[in-house]
């Protein structure tokens, strides 16, 4: 019989109405034929309560009590569920995490899954019941409670889902779907039928917040069909998926991460080990880094820009402060004004003219874009959190967002899930559920890297670089424009070997007729993308690549990274050596 899994948030279960609503949506896919398990999170803001009380309690309490408490709201949750449903005639039975083998680390507050077993579950349900699962929760090797940090019931959906082969993962939530951006901030925004997980991924980081990261990684992981719809109506709702909506349209979705700070660490000696220390200093602090730029240095040194969340910063500028000291780097700026903007999709990967069309519609409403970084299938740029939303609404209209996409098209990019029919591999895989998985790490040794130095930080102005290279016929591959100093930004981006002349031609032009320093370049670049899951909640995975190019003396010029995917660009005699090391650091994680 197929199973599917169904997932009711906290607003989705806020009362006893919504409580019975939800049990009714369980008991008529049971009837349809399925057999039906429901992953339940706390009761409205009830998480937040308890939060709230063990701080009126203790400034910082441990972490396994915080976990003991954190996981009762859970547990009253499944029980009024398990309830309902008894009381409209059917069989249910609720599981804590314990309960039903949900085995994790010993991370308390922010725990990850080590292994499930189903066989209860499937005991439960083969019995005739509804299970009602607890999301959120687990038990270590030694049967403490353990937590998977906020929003972490969605994990528990879809591993359960990937855990029992269910057919599909439903995530009732408050709103009705995946939207191309946040409808509160943009009214005419659309909501899409289908995304693919890498997708979703970047969005989800990039602020689209509909699912929790993890759940999403864990979904492409395992090919987890992921449906996300209303618990208040009926609507289609999303599907998660290995292929996007339309493989002809270049971009699927923008979004906004409001609330960020960037800082840059000036004057950073250009030699390996160097962007290393910046980076282990903060990842020390348990800090994520967001967008993280390393721009081509002058005169043996280097300018290393990067945003963490604003909330984040004191921690932050404290950890860059040892580094700067550390590495006799000259100092730091930082601005906490700033809000990124990224906009992303799978088709962009094979269209030209994507970056170049979302600069331009930024420049026709002013606004000046401090910082680009690119990955393959997402641009992000970092603006004044002024002129955000503005930023937003351009580039949403500039891509036609809200108009349903083209249908007709090339076939999609392949984009295979990791997850493999073969029984037996995936049952190893489910053993070790959350850890990093690296998919593939590539070398391209047939770019050049040039380097637009010293141009006016003023709106427009990657606008008209990228014009002007279009107008020339050229393809740009990755894009790295860092934070400017004295009002002068440089970007950097790398292009084929063939179109070197051309790109140089052109920069050298722009350079004159703006009285900018010559553009620089480096004819033959080696670019190593290292692609995987969970890139950015394993944080230290940058760190841990730095590190072992570091260790063969290799140095980075430029990097870019992005939810599913880490690229450095270093000099092409290194290129082989890089993948190599590469190779070796990642070895206990490649699939
Ligand atoms: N109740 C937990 C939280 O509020 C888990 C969840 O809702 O997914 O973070
Ligand atoms: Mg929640």
């Amino acid at each position: 019989m197929p199973i599917i899994v169904q997932k009711f948030g906290g607003t989705s279960v806020a009362d006893s109405q919504k409580i019975l609503a939800a049990a009714r949506k369980a008991i008529r896919a049971q009837s349809q034929g399925n057999q039906v398990v429901m992953v339940v999170s706390a009761m409205g803001k009830n998480t937040d309560a308890l939060i709230d009380l063990a701080r009126q309690i203790s400034e910082e309490p441990p972490a396994r009590e915080m976990d003991m408490l954190l996981a009762t709201g859970e547990q009253v949750s499944v029980a009024l569920v398990a309830m309902a449903i008894h009381s409209l005639g059917h069989q249910a039975i609720s599981l804590t995490g314990g309960q039903m083998g949900i085995m994790t680390d010993s991370t308390h507050t922010k725990a990850r899954i080590r292994s499930i077993s189903a066989e209860r579950i499937h005991q439960a349900l083969d019995a005739g019941n509804i299970v009602i699962a607890a999301g959120f929760q687990g038990i270590d090797a030694s049967n403490n409670i353990t937590t998977l940090g906020r929003g972490g019931s969605d994990t528990t959906a879809v591993a359960l889902a990937a855990a029992l082969h269910a057919d599909t993962c439903e995530i009732y939530t408050d709103v009705d779907g995946v939207y191309t951006t946040d409808p509160r901030m943009i009214p005419e925004a659309r909501r899409v039928a289908q995304i693919s997980y890498d997708e979703m991924l970047e969005l989800a980081t990039a602020g689209a917040g509909v699912m929790h990261n993890r759940s999403i990684e864990f979904a492409k992981k395992f090919a987890v069909p992921v449906h996300v719809r209303s618990s208040f109506s009926d609507n289609p709702g999303t599907m998660i998926v290995v292929d996007p909506e339309s493989p002809g349209a270049a971009v699927c979705g923008a979004a906004l991460v409001k609330n960020e700070a960037q800082v840059t660490v000036l004057g950073v000696p250009d030699r390996p080990g160097a962007a290393l220390s910046v980076f282990s200093k903060v990842a020390e602090k348990h800090i994520a880094l967001d967008m993280i730029v390393q721009n081509e240095g002058a005169e043996g040194r280097a300018d290393i820009s990067f945003t963490v969340f604003r909330d984040d910063l004191p921690a932050t500028l404290r950890a860059v402060a040892a580094a700067v000291q550390e590495l006799g780097a000259e100092g730091y700026t930082c601005d906490e004004s700033v809000s990124k903007l990224s906009v992303v999709g799978l088709g962009m990967a094979t269209q030209p003219g994507v970056a170049g069309a979302m600069f331009r519609a930024l420049a026709q409403k002013g606004v000046n874009i401090q910082m680009i970084s690119t990955s393959q299938i997402k641009i992000s740029v970092l603006v004044s959190r002024e002129s955000a939303l503005e930023a937003l609404r351009a580039v949403h209209q500039a891509f036609q967002l809200q108009a349903a996409p083209p249908t007709a098209g090339r076939s999609g990019p392949s984009n295979q899930p990791v997850a493999c029919s073969d029984g037996g591999k995936l049952i190893a895989r489910l053993e070790r559920m959350e850890t990093l998985v690296i998919e593939a790490i590539e070398l391209d040794e047939s770019q050049s890297r040039v380097t637009f130095v010293g141009l006016p930080d003023t709106p427009g102005l990657a606008a008209q670089t990228f014009d002007d290279l279009a107008k020339a016929g050229i393809v740009v591959d990755m894009i790295v424009q860092s934070i400017s100093r004295q009002n002068r930004a440089n970007i950097s981006v790398t292009v084929a070997q063939r179109d070197l002349e051309r790109t140089l031609r052109a920069a050298t032009e722009l350079a004159k007729r703006l009285g900018s320093p010559s553009p620089t370049h480096c004819p033959e670049v080696a670019k190593l993308s290292v692609y995987g899951v969970g890139m950015r909640s394993h944080t230290g995975v940058a760190a841990r690549m730095f590190q072992s190019l570091a260790h063969q003396g290799i140095n980075v010029e430029l990097i870019g990274t992005s939810e599913v995917c880490v690229t450095v660009v270093v000099d092409r005699a290194h290129g082989q050596k890089a993948q190599t090391a590469l190779k070796q650091e990642f070895a206990d994680a490649m699939v």
